[in-house]
């Protein structure tokens, strides 16, 4: 949880206001968002949910279905379509959670590079289009392409399971020290 930002950069009594997940949800009533992952993912615990890292507007999973080993997204916790959606202290959030998640995956991986991506809409090819989220996938020099990634996905639980572990470590690890360097006050995840 964030425990105080900036409040020239950051007017968090504001946002908190407008932005309270929970507020939201009371709002928007139930049957909006009902049947959504990414809605349904956060009232589970961590482990079950595959969640490394909750942040206070948005959260950090693994991908049960990955494209390749760490792959991850960033994902807010309103049920909203698309990035325009989002208001400036959740895309600002969310940026420095693949911020730290890149870093996290460095040190677990060495990958050689990343694919980071928003599909918006199902023509785009969203696979939740309700709900929108930031992929954050790993390449190594030799892998394949992404589309014969994706139709060749195999997922071990072991495997993924060694992955949440380490990323459940490591990514909080990357947030706290990407707010360390960016001077802002954060708290443990919860
Ligand atoms: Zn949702």
């Amino acid at each position: 949880m964030v425990q105080g930002l900036n409040q020239e950069k950051w007017p968090r009594p504001w946002y908190r206001i407008l932005y309270a997940p929970w507020r939201m949800k009371y709002i928007a009533g139930s049957e909006r968002t009902s049947g959504c992952v990414f809605c349904e993912a956060p009232k589970h615990n961590d482990k079950e949910a595959l969640i490394v890292y909750r942040g206070e507007l948005s959260y950090v999973i693994l991908n049960k279905y990955p494209y390749n080993s760490g792959h991850v997204m960033v994902v807010p916790y309103r049920h909203v379509p698309t990035l325009e959606d989002l208001r400036l202290p959740e895309l600002a959030e969310m940026g420095l959670l693949v911020k730290a998640s890149m870093r996290a995956l460095r040190k677990a991986y060495n990958p050689h590079g990343f694919n980071i991506g928003v599909n918006v809409g199902e023509a785009a090819g969203a696979g939740i289009a309700g709900h929108v989220h930031i992929h954050i996938l790993p390449r190594w020099r030799g892998d394949t392409n992404f589309t014969v990634i994706f139709s060749a996905t195999k997922v071990l639980p072991e495997a993924l399971q060694d992955t949440y572990e380490k990323l459940k470590k490591l990514v909080p690890e990357a947030v706290s020290e990407v707010a360390r360097e960016e001077g802002i006050e954060w708290g443990t995840s919860s």
